[in-house]
């Protein structure tokens, strides 16, 4: 499968700035963030809440660790794809599944590098719900969430859209409480390569979930591929975006220096 790359983003604000107290907050954004791109032939579905109609929300989730140029090839594919309101890049605090194996690099960190890559990207915004939130990090509990907010606001209950790599049809049955997140939303799967497992991905819903696929350039690069070559020193201009870059080297990041 031919690997087809985006060129790197632009470098925004992202991180060349570091709080005055202990350098581990996230980098600010910048002024003019670009506001979430209409929707639609039929133009925006109630963003205010005023014309009643439920707010469009794309939620993709992840550890980004780091964010690479297969994430922006995701959000770019299923920003033209659906007609969201709102595109959040959601970092998990704790993802469980993977932080029972592995070291997984500080949320904070991840945070200013998913934030890094949101600033090139019109329309979508990093998120720090689950951060704030705090502990292991449940895709469910978001939801929860972001249906309650919109509910506290006198905003209908919105409709949400779970962006997911094709690598993860297989593990949702895994995921806390499945059976309710499958009520409250619809998958929206991004085709991935295979992996060096080398298998071919069904490309049907599990049992109780809506799915939708969304077709887009296939970017052949994983976070765990990007941290290999990074902790070898090895180049990784055409795994990950420059601003996504310049924050590794300006926190120090998997062993990367300035
Ligand atoms: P790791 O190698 O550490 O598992 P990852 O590259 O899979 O990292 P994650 O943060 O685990 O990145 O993934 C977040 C989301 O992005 C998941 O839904 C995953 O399937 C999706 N994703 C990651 N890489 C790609 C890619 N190259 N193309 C499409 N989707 C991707
Ligand atoms: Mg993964």
């Amino acid at each position: 499968m031919t690997a087809v790359l985006h060129p790197p983003l632009q470098a925004g604000n992202g991180c060349h700035r570091r709080s005055r107290t202990d350098g581990t907050r996230p980098c600010p954004r910048s002024p003019g963030l670009p506001t979430p791109r209409p929707t639609g032939p039929t133009g925006p579905a109630g963003t205010d809440g005023t014309d009643g109609a439920p707010e469009r929300i794309g939620l993709f989730g992840g550890t980004f660790d780091p964010p690479h140029l297969g994430h922006v090839a995701a959000l770019r594919a299923v920003s033209r794809a659906l007609p969201l309101d709102r595109l959040l890049l959601v970092v998990a605090n704790d993802p469980w599944q993977k932080s029972s194996t592995r070291a997984v690099t500080p949320a904070e960190d991840r945070f200013a590098m998913a934030q890094a890559l949101a600033e090139g990207m019109p329309g979508v915004e990093a998120s720090r719900m689950e951060i704030d939130r705090g502990g292991p990090s449940y895709t469910v509990t978001t939801v929860e969430a972001l249906r309650a907010e919109a509910l506290a606001a006198g905003r209908p209950v919105p409709q949400i859209s779970l962006v997911i790599g094709a690598d993860l049809l297989a593990d949702l049955g895994t995921w806390e409480r499945a059976d309710d997140l499958a009520a409250m939303v619809a998958l929206a799967v991004v085709s991935r390569p295979p992996t060096t497992a080398g298998t071919d991905r069904p490309r049907t819903a599990p049992p109780g979930w809506r799915l939708e696929w969304v077709e887009g350039p296939l970017v052949d690069v994983s976070s765990s591929a990007v941290r290999d070559v990074l902790e070898r020193g090895g180049p990784v201009d055409e795994l990950v975006p420059a601003a996504v870059m310049h924050c590794i080297r300006r926190r120090n990041l998997y062993a990367v220096h300035r």
